[in-house]
């Protein structure tokens, strides 16, 4: 009986495209198995009623053509503007909290387009191309 069952499930087809799914890579979604491909579909579809969600998606920094969100533009023009700011003037300025800040800036430092030094027992933050 056992055996049966095992195989069975060495025969599984994903119940929307049909495709045959290996045993240990298929997806359960409400009840229905779903190989890879159709299961990213029901998690991620094309279409979705949050833009704002699509967008970052679409901005993650492993894709080619990425780009800069609307607060890492307005901290990279506020830096050109201001020469090296603290964290505290930054976030006042752009009426974001620190986490905003921090999140951001990540990104910024690991393109190499801004970054932070310590002047006496205060962090800066500037242009990655700035003195
Ligand atoms: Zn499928």
């Amino acid at each position: 009986m056992e055996q049966k069952l095992q195989g069975r499930k060495l025969m599984t087809e994903c119940n929307k495209c049909g495709t045959g799914i290996e045993p240990g890579e298929s997806y359960e979604f409400q009840g229905k198995l779903l190989c890879e491909d159709c299961y990213m579909d029901v998690m991620n579809p094309p279409k979705t009623c949050d833009p704002w969600a699509v967008h970052l998606a679409k901005s993650s920094i492993i894709q080619d053509g990425f780009q800069l969100t609307a607060l890492q533009e307005e901290i990279l023009s506020l830096l050109k503007e201001h020469g090296p700011m603290q964290m505290e003037e930054i976030t006042a300025k752009l009426e974001i909290n620190e986490a905003e800040f921090r999140n951001a800036f990540a990104t910024l430092r690991h393109m190499e387009l801004a970054r932070g030094f310590k002047k006496g027992d205060n962090v800066y933050y500037t242009l990655f191309s700035q003195e």
